[in-house]
């Protein structure tokens, strides 16, 4: 990022898009590093942050959106276009991530949501390395900048850097002038035990593949530090029992494996020794009640 003048700069963005567009990958790449852990105390912000990037005289606080997705009626998801829609509302610019090929029903559902965004909205296309001939992007750009005349469309790619740079300058004019709120080191403000519960839910749901896309949760109902120890106790909510038993596999093979899995992540997250103790617990039709969803700590979005 370049210098855009002496003061400092901080401000919320928001990374959007369908599925598989490469958010994540684009997300890593700006980060240049997996996310580290700095502090253990949960900061008051405005959103949930995925990571801070502090670069020159800007703080870029990358904000999550909690799922947009195109699938009504359930609770959930009902919940979380609510969510995100609030989330959109308040940042100081918007990515919209898109395929440089495709444009879906997925991507148009998106769209809608930002409708109305108007000049802080930037449109990543990406995966353009794919591409042997650039000139069939032209037709693609041209649909987009119809779709949205205000917006600042830039072809990149999440995987090869290439013009990412570019894309982090729109992005840092468009941040407010004013002081940082994080320490230029700090890369989250995510708690341990939001973290740990990220790790163990990551694992599971490679497992599970396309067997349940939204609904799983798990709550850590121990954290404990002793010495060079911590002691995790952690329980993953399933909708079904063949979900379940899905998790647990033969013999609970797999369910031993994640746990490995999750337990090497996490001590080399936390430099400490894991005592990990998992369950897998069904709670039928919890996505679809309100009530059951802010048990589990959906209110607070
Ligand atoms: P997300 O669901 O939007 O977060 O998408 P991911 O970041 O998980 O990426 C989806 C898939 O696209 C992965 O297999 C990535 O490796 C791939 N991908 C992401 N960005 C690029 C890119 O710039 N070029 C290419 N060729 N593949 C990419």
């Amino acid at each position: 990022m370049p210098d855009t003048g002496t003061q400092e700069r901080c401000g919320y963005v928001a990374i959007v898009g369908r599925p598989n567009v490469g958010k994540s990958t684009l997300l890593n790449r700006i980060l240049g590093q997996k996310l580290a852990i700095t502090s253990d105390k949960p900061q008051t912000t405005r959103h949930h942050l995925l990571g801070i990037l502090s670069r020159g005289n800007v703080q870029v606080l990358y904000v999550d959106t909690p799922g947009i997705h195109r699938k009504e009626p359930r609770a959930i998801n009902r919940y979380m276009n609510r969510s995100a829609r609030s989330v959109l509302r308040d940042v100081d610019a918007v990515v919209l991530v898109v395929d440089r090929t495709q444009w879906t029903e997925d991507d148009e559902m998106v769209a809608d949501l930002l409708d109305g965004i108007g000049k802080s909205l930037l449109i990543a296309v990406n995966k353009v390395d794919i591409l042997r001939d650039k000139t069939a992007l032209l037709p693609v750009l041209k649909t987009l900048q119809d779709r949205f005349p205000e917006a600042e469309i830039v072809p990149v790619s999440a995987q090869t850097g290439d013009n990412l740079e570019t894309l982090m300058e729109l992005v840092a004019a468009r941040l407010p002038e004013g002081p940082w709120l994080f320490p230029g080191e700090q890369l989250t403000d995510r708690s341990e035990r939001f973290l740990v519960a990220e790790v163990i839910r990551e694992k599971m749901m490679r497992q599970l593949g396309d067997e349940l896309p939204y609904a799983l949760t798990i709550q850590i109902e121990r954290f404990e530090e002793a010495g060079e120890l911590v002691y995790l106790d952690a329980v993953a909510f399933v909708e079904r029992d063949g979900q379940k038993a899905i998790i647990i596999g033969k013999g609970g093979t797999r369910i031993k494996r994640i746990g490995t899995d999750a337990r090497r992540d996490i001590e080399t997250m936390l430099g400490k020794k894991v005592m990990l103790n998992l369950w897998v617990k069904v709670r039928t039709g919890w996505s679809d009640d309100e009530r059951a969803l802010k048990s589990l700590g959906y209110d607070d979005a």
